[in-house]
């Protein structure tokens, strides 16, 4: 008897004192997918609570919300008919996936915050491998091999995570854009894109037994980017190496015309001062042929701006990366140039053409990320 009494009262304190036993192996990571809106379009297809943001109290326990507007409101939030004078709540649903925002589907819970600039913050909080399956939709495509997959899912949940582990203080880990990784909820989530997730588990990328954060770009065009050269990192997996694998990339070469107009109202726009624009001079390149400074000679005089931050500047979709040569001619500039992307860490594309060839996953992140170990994430892993 005394035998049964023990074995309950253990299981009782264990599960009053570890509520979240079953969730143990979860990391939660918090996804910025609407900033700086007036309102957002909000349903839940489930039994749903609305829960305090700072404090967890319950604050309103709802059935299920159909196209529900969501908005600031004096000293509040709105959601619909409801009023919550409260800078921020979380909508925690019964089943997940069931919330639907501005038409995308989202697994797990949103928080829903009033910004300080009074507009609306809506962050996705969910597990990191859910996370990851409406990534590699957008980073990479479903059909491209399975080994290039694996190895975009394992440098996704580790820069996701050691995003987490940096930003722990804010009110957000990730945003939903190229700024962090493309995300787009449980709406991205193909089969074969979720099958490379789940073959990776729960694996992260790290150097000397710390997560480090783990860049990645669209195509290099024959050399990797040191991180130094544009941030203060200095790690040995991301030193920049040779990759002769991105050659048939559709990104290895571009061209783009750009008015002067455009450049100059950027330029200004950045915090650069510049008049009428007579010509570009490339300074400077790095070993990777990566331009490190540009001289511009405008009706102002001259400038000297660094190659990432001219590329920022003007747009990293239209300056597709720093490896270029410019000419203008008629108050328009006419840039030439090769790979896509700031050109640290992976080279995808590169990835791509690896796996064709036959190398695993392992092979390619040992490849790009020199001397990283793959490993079991844990939460008490320390980051650089
Ligand atoms: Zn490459």
């Amino acid at each position: 008897m005394m035998r049964y009494l023990k074995i309950a009262l253990i299981l009782f304190f264990s599960l009053a004192f570890f509520p979240s036993i079953s969730r143990a192996e979860s990391h939660l990571v918090r996804v910025a997918v609407i900033k700086d809106a007036a309102e957002a379009d909000l349903s839940v297809r489930s039994a749903y609570r609305v829960l305090a943001l700072n404090t967890n109290e319950e604050l309103y326990k709802g059935k299920r919300l159909w196209h529900t507007k969501v908005s600031l409101a004096e000293g509040g939030i709105n959601i619909g008919e409801q009023n919550f004078k409260i800078y921020g709540v979380r909508i925690q649903p019964d089943k997940s996936p069931s919330i639907y925002l501005n038409n995308r589907r989202f697994r797990g819970a949103i928080d829903i915050i009033r910004q300080s600039n009074n507009k609306l913050l809506v962050v996705n909080h969910l597990d990191v491998e859910e996370y990851i399956r409406g990534v590699l939709y957008h980073e990479v495509a479903p059909w491209w091999p399975m080994e290039a997959l694996k190895a975009q899912a394992i440098v996704s949940r580790t820069f996701a995570l050691h995003q987490a582990k940096v930003n722990a203080k804010q009110d957000y880990d990730l945003v939903s854009t190229i700024y962090s990784q493309v995300y787009g909820g449980r709406t991205s989530e193909r089969g074969r894109t979720s099958r490379a997730v789940k073959y990776t588990k729960n694996k992260v990328l790290t150097y000397s037994n710390k997560l480090f954060s783990s860049f990645y770009h669209a195509t290099c065009a024959g050399y990797t980017e040191e991180a130094g050269k544009l941030w203060n990192i200095n790690l040995t997996p991301l030193k920049g190496r040779e990759c002769q694998f991105c050659r048939r990339s559709p990104h290895f070469h571009w061209k783009k015309k750009v008015s002067l107009q455009d450049m100059e109202e950027a330029l200004e726009k950045a915090g650069f001062k510049v008049g009428l624009i007579k010509s570009m001079e490339i300074v400077d390149k790095d070993i990777s042929s990566r331009i490190t400074e540009l001289e511009i000679t405008s009706t102002r005089g001259k400038i000297k701006v660094g190659g990432n931050r001219f590329r920022l500047a003007v747009g990293p979709n239209i300056i597709k990366s720093t490896n270029f040569t410019v000419e203008i001619k008629k108050r328009q500039a006419y840039f030439e140039g090769y790979g896509w992307g700031h050109g640290v860490g992976m080279c995808q594309w590169g990835s791509f053409f690896m796996a064709r060839e036959g190398f695993n996953s392992e092979q390619i992140l040992n490849y790009y990320y020199p001397e990283s170990k793959i490993k079991d994430f844990s939460a008490d892993y320390e980051t650089f």
